[in-house]
């Protein structure tokens, strides 16, 4: 499904920080892995919506992903910003040397997710939200990830 965007009051210029590295801080809410969070009929990531903006004001699907070449999470200038497969995403982070430890799901995210798939968001689509399996996805879902 593609959503077309309009400039939301949420996401304007005071909401971030210009840096010397050009990167844009974003100065409100952030989620546990730095990036930046705000309300525009539900729970947006900012980078997303602000490479979504810049890139013709629809947002993809959700396995597509907005992906840093700063390596910055909080920045949201679409400069450093571009569209990546999930794969991509997780090939960049083994070039970097992230790779190869599994995705830490915050305890304060379960809620969320678990609220996101009764709402009707698929498991896979959420896996790809959160860069983790839609087995992990079943798991915190049904509530017995400590059992795992
Ligand atoms: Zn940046």
């Amino acid at each position: 499904m593609t959503e077309i965007l309009t400039k939301n009051p949420n996401f304007s210029e005071d909401k971030w920080t210009v840096k010397q590295t050009g990167c844009w801080e974003w100065n409100k809410a952030r989620d546990a892995a730095g990036y930046g969070r705000f309300w525009d009929v539900k729970d947006v990531k900012a980078h997303r919506y602000a490479l979504a903006l810049a890139t013709g004001g629809t947002m993809p699907e959700s396995h597509i992903q907005a992906c840093h070449k700063c390596d910055n999470p909080p920045c949201v200038n679409p400069d450093h910003l571009f569209w990546g497969e999930q794969a991509d995403n997780s090939r960049d982070m083994s070039l970097k040397g992230r790779g190869g430890r599994p995705p830490v799901i915050p305890d304060s995210e379960i809620p969320v997710i678990q609220a996101k798939h009764a709402a009707g968001q698929s498991m896979r689509s959420l896996g790809a939200e959160y860069y983790t399996s839609a087995v992990s996805i079943f798991h915190i879902v049904h509530n017995n990830r400590r059992a795992s």
